[in-house]
C-alpha cells in the first residue's frame, strides 16, 4: 500500500461525533475544514477547550469525495469549524477549488466568522470570496453590549463589530448571529437587552438565533460562578431580557429564533411583520410563568 493511501484511510469524514452548526444550516452538506477556534478566549465557550486545527488541503480535498453521497442534490455546503473565515483568503479560494472541482452541484458556501476575521480582510478578498459562492456568514455576537462582551472576553468591540457589519452589507455577503439570553448575567441584564437591540437594529441581520447562556464544567466561566463573580440569570429573567429586547427591535427584514425560551419552548418569527406576535407571545409566557400556569 502506497503511503498515500495509508495516509488517506486515517482522514475521516467528521472528527467527533457530534458536528455543529447554525439552525439555518440544517439541510446543508457540511465539509469540515478546522477545528477549534482561532480566538478561543470566550469564558463560557465549552470550544475554547478544543486546540486549534486547520486541515491540510489534501485531507480537506479526500473530505469532500468522502462527501459526495451527503451532498448529493445540495445546493448548499457549510464549511465545519468554530471560524473558518479566519483563514488566509488564498487558502479559502484553494477550498473554493475544491468544492468545485468534488461537489460541483454546490452553489452557495457558508460558514462561521468572527468579527474581525471579516476586518482582516480587504473588500476585494471578501468579493473575490463571493464570486467563488460565499454567500454568508455566521457570526457569534453574544451581546451588544460592550460591557458584556468585555466581561465575556469576546475579544471584539461594538465599533469594530459594526464595521464588519457595515462592510458585509456593502459587499453583498448575508451574515446571521448567535446570542445569548443571560449573556451578562444578572448584574448586566438589563444592558444586554437595550444595547443589544440597539446594535441589532445598527447592523440589520439576516437572522438571530438566541440561545440560553451554558455553564459548561471547565469553562472560566464556570470558575467565575463559583468564585460568586458571575451570577447566571433564571429562565424567567432571560426571557424578560429577550422581550424587552425585541420590543426594541426595528429589523427591516430578519428571522428570529429563541430557541431555548424557559428552557422548553421555540419562538421564531420574522420581523419586522411578526414583531408583534413575538412580543406578546413572550409577555404571556411570562405571565403565565407570574401565575405559576
Ligand atoms: S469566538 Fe466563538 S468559538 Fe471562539 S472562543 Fe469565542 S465563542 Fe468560542
Amino acid at each position: 500500500m502506497s503511503e498515500h493511501n495509508s495516509e488517506q484511510r486515517r482522514i475521516t469524514l467528521f472528527t467527533n461525533e457530534e458536528i455543529y452548526l447554525p439552525i439555518w444550516e440544517n439541510d446543508s452538506a457540511p465539509l469540515e475544514v478546522q477545528l477549534g477556534c482561532s480566538w478561543h478566549r470566550c469564558k463560557f465557550c465549552d470550544f475554547a477547550n478544543d486546540e486549534y486545527h486547520v486541515f491540510s488541503l489534501p485531507e480537506i480535498e479526500a473530505k469532500a469525495q468522502m462527501l459526495q453521497p451527503i451532498a448529493e442534490g445540495k445546493k448548499r455546503l457549510f464549511l465545519l469549524g468554530e471560524n473558518p473565515f479566519s483563514m488566509p483568503t488564498d487558502r479559502l479560494e484553494w477550498i473554493f477549488e475544491i468544492v468545485n472541482r468534488w461537489l460541483p452541484g454546490i452553489e452557495e458556501v457558508a460558514m462561521y466568522s468572527r468579527f474581525d476575521d471579516v476586518l482582516r480582510k480587504t473588500d476585494a478578498e471578501i468579493g473575490g470570496l463571493k464570486e467563488r459562492g460565499l454567500v454568508e456568514l455566521h457570526i457569534g455576537l453574544e451581546s451588544g453590549s460592550q460591557a458584556v462582551l468585555d466581561l465575556m472576553d469576546k475579544g471584539i468591540t461594538v465599533i469594530e463589530a459594526l464595521r464588519a457589519c457595515e462592510r458585509l452589507h456593502r459587499i453583498g455577503i448575508d451574515f446571521s448571529f448567535t446570542m445569548m439570553a443571560g449573556a451578562g448575567g444578572r448584574a448586566l441584564s438589563t444592558e444586554h437587552a437595550r444595547e443589544s437591540a440597539m446594535f441589532l437594529n445598527a447592523a440589520q441581520p439576516k437572522r438571530v438565533w438566541v440561545t440560553g447562556l451554558l455553564l459548561w464544567e471547565s469553562t472560566p466561566l464556570a470558575r467565575m460562578v463559583e468564585a460568586g463573580q458571575f451570577s447566571p440569570c433564571s429562565f424567567e429573567q432571560r426571557l424578560r431580557e429577550m422581550r424587552d429586547m425585541c420590543a426594541a427591535l426595528e429589523l427591516r427584514d430578519c428571522t428570529f429564533v429563541d430557541s431555548t425560551v424557559l428552557g422548553q419552548y421555540t419562538i421564531q418569527g420574522h420581523f419586522p411583520e411578526q414583531k408583534d406576535a413575538i412580543v406578546s407571545t413572550m409577555e404571556a409566557l411570562l405571565n403565565a410563568q407570574a401565575l405559576n400556569l
